[in-house]
């Protein structure tokens, strides 16, 4: 696939079934209002974990989809489970969704909202579905609630306080609200069809008593609407247009849909007052759209606390975790990660991306970018025999091979270097053309040289390689034409290459399903995930800073690393490197 322009946040995206139900709706003005867009989507992530690459599908889509329609895109939070959310969570999340190139500003006013900022509305929605007779409060258990259900096959059974009046449902949902009563006491829930098909419509509870603190609203309540109440109805506060949610949600539909119309519509009172009609049309509409698994990677939420709780990564910035604030540490960009979005596209139906796509969609938006430098990653010592002792000679290389405008690089080249040591073999395997006794390379940007021995140690290991040079042979002099070689080896000067600490990320799993047949996923984990080395840099890599990256030629690419890198002393994570290794496609 072509790498330019691909990632352009203006280029209308792959196309997706969402697309066109937007462009119908557009054609039919569906949602035309006074003085609104005609597309307006939210995401919605409950404050209570980190982001991962699978949020970052559904934000690419809902933030894209605005964008491209000329809408608006809400950020909102679903805080409407207190004991599991947080203020670290709402700023992770924010700053995530910056971070990826999105805003929810539209004309000058913020679109950041919170379900929290509804429960006064949504408890005096709840109070008039009390007296409309559309919601009962039940004194039953929790277990006796969920035994009464019944099964796909069986019908629910009626609880023995579906029918009490309403005026008492809504004495005791007052003194629910008032803190009358301990957790579990009693629930506020929808009175529907306890026959229905479909079991998310067989009264499903839509308020709870939890006597917690609310990062927001502090002790200022004890009970909490459920979600599936909250979201239809911050939806249609919030003019919502196309309310979209993965494949699980299909089955909450009818429910959704059942908010909204009981809040539409009035209902007159046996005394002739009028209640309800909260609501206008056009309503929010539901689109559910496949989540997006990604192979040797984990997207549950609960998995990923238990990585960053027992230690076995470093934390949620973790450069392997599939967290947006590790992919970030890790090197990737915001717009490779736009990139893949656009590249899965959206579908219907459950499936399985391979890690390879996100990988090359992240190789494809950095190989234009990153500027090349050398580095030396497993070093072997070359010596220059015939190299004048104390010559510092200087070497020219460009910053980006295709982009020649971009400038160039000064290194310099002495008499001992160190090299790779896979570019060294005493016993050459046929078809090597790098360095072995009797054998001429060209170092390259610099000279040609021809290899005479190696040192060992006891025990035979090569301790330094010997060679001379052409000093005629220099890269970008007239003379360097008269030498051919097929090996070009890279190299820095060992009096002046700068050390640093390199990490050498890989793929956090080694198993493509890591949790497959409800294995222990830990069982899948890639030992060779990390690896801290001591590499020698290209002296000018010394003024490297945080979150800059380059490609280290032949190795792959590497950012120098936002947490720990010190002026002047950068260390570098490698995000990936130039080919995959893993057999993706
Ligand atoms: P939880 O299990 O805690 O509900 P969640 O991953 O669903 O976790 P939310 O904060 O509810 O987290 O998710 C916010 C939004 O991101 C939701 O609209 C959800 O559908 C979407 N989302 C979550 N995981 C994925 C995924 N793997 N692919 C696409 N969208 C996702
Ligand atoms: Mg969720």
């Amino acid at each position: 696939m072509s790498n330019d322009n691909k990632n352009s946040p203006s280029e209308p995206s792959n196309s997706n079934f969402l697309r066109a139900i937007i462009e119908q709706d557009n054609k039919k003005g569906t949602y035309r209002r006074q003085g609104m867009p005609d597309v307006i989507t939210r995401f919605p992530p409950e404050p209570n974990g980190y982001l991962h690459i699978g949020h970052a599908k559904s934000i690419c889509l809902n933030f894209g989809l605005a964008r491209d329609y000329s809408g608006r895109c809400h950020l909102r939070f679903d805080d409407t489970n207190p004991t599991r959310e947080n203020q670290e969570f709402v700023d992770t999340i924010i700053d995530s969704v910056k971070w990826l190139g999105f805003s929810w500003e539209h004309n000058d006013t913020d679109y950041l909202n919170y379900a929290s900022d509804y429960f006064d509305t949504l408890y005096l929605m709840a109070e008039y579905l009390i007296e409309a007779g559309h919601a009962y409060v039940d004194s039953q258990t929790a277990e006796e609630i969920a035994a009464t259900r019944g099964s796909f096959s069986e019908p629910g059974k009626k609880s023995p306080y579906r029918d009490r009046p309403a005026a008492e449902s809504l004495d005791l949902f007052r003194r629910m609200k008032n803190g009358e009563f301990p957790d579990g006491a009693l629930v506020l829930r929808a009175k529907i069809d306890m026959a229905s098909p479909n079991m998310n419509m067989r009264d499903p509870v839509i308020y709870r008593i939890r006597h917690a603190h609310h990062h927001r609203t502090g002790e200022r309540w004890c009970i909490y609407p459920m979600y599936d109440y909250t979201h239809p109805i911050s939806d249609a506060l919030e003019n919502i247009t196309h309310s979209i949610c993965t494949l699980e949600f299909q089955d909450h539909r009818p429910f959704y849909d059942w908010v909204l119309a009981r809040l539409t519509e009035t209902v007159t009172l046996p005394d002739g007052r009028i209640i309800g009609g909260f609501l206008a049309r056009p309503l929010p509409h539901q689109y559910e759209f496949a989540r997006l698994n990604m192979t040797y990677s984990i997207m549950s939420k609960r998995r990923l606390i238990q990585l960053v709780e027992e230690g076995v990564v470093e934390g949620w910035d973790d450069p392997r975790m599939p967290t947006i604030v590790g992919l970030r540490r890790r090197g990737y960009t915001p717009e490779s990660i736009q990139l893949f979005c656009e590249r899965i596209g959206v579908a219907k139906s459950d499936g399985w991306i391979d890690m390879a796509t996100l990988e090359a969609s992240l190789r494809d938006d950095l190989d234009p970018k990153a500027p090349r430098a050398v580095a030396v990653l497993n070093p072997l010592k070359l010596v220059i025999d015939n190299f004048p002792e104390n010559l510092k000679d200087m070497c020219s290389a460009p910053l980006h091979p295709h982009y020649p405008e971009r400038g160039e690089r000064q290194f310099p080249i002495s008499k001992e270097l160190w090299i790779e040591r896979e570019d060294f073999m005493e016993d050459p395997v046929k078809g090597y053309f790098r360095l072995f006794p009797g054998n001429r390379v060209r170092l390259r940007y610099g000279y040609v040289v021809e290899c005479t021995h190696a040192d060992t140690d006891e025990n035979g290991n090569v301790t330094a390689v010997h060679c001379t040079y052409f000093p005629d042979s220099k890269s970008g002099t007239p003379g360097s034409a008269n030498y051919k070689v097929k090996g070009n080896i890279h190299w820095v000067s060992a009096h002046h290459a700068f050390q640093a600490e390199v990490r050498l990320f890989d793929r956090l799993f080694s198993d493509p399903h890591p949790d497959a047949g409800g294995r222990d996923f830990r069982e899948a984990l890639n030992p060779n995930a990390k690896a801290v080395i001591t590499a020698y840099l290209e002296p000018g890599l010394v003024t490297a800073l945080p979150e800059d990256r380059f490609q280290f030629e032949r190795h792959g690419y590497f950012i120098a690393d936002r947490e720990d890198s010190t002026p002047g002393k950068p260390v570098f994570n490698r995000i990936v490197t130039l080919r995959d290794s893993w057999g993706g496609k």
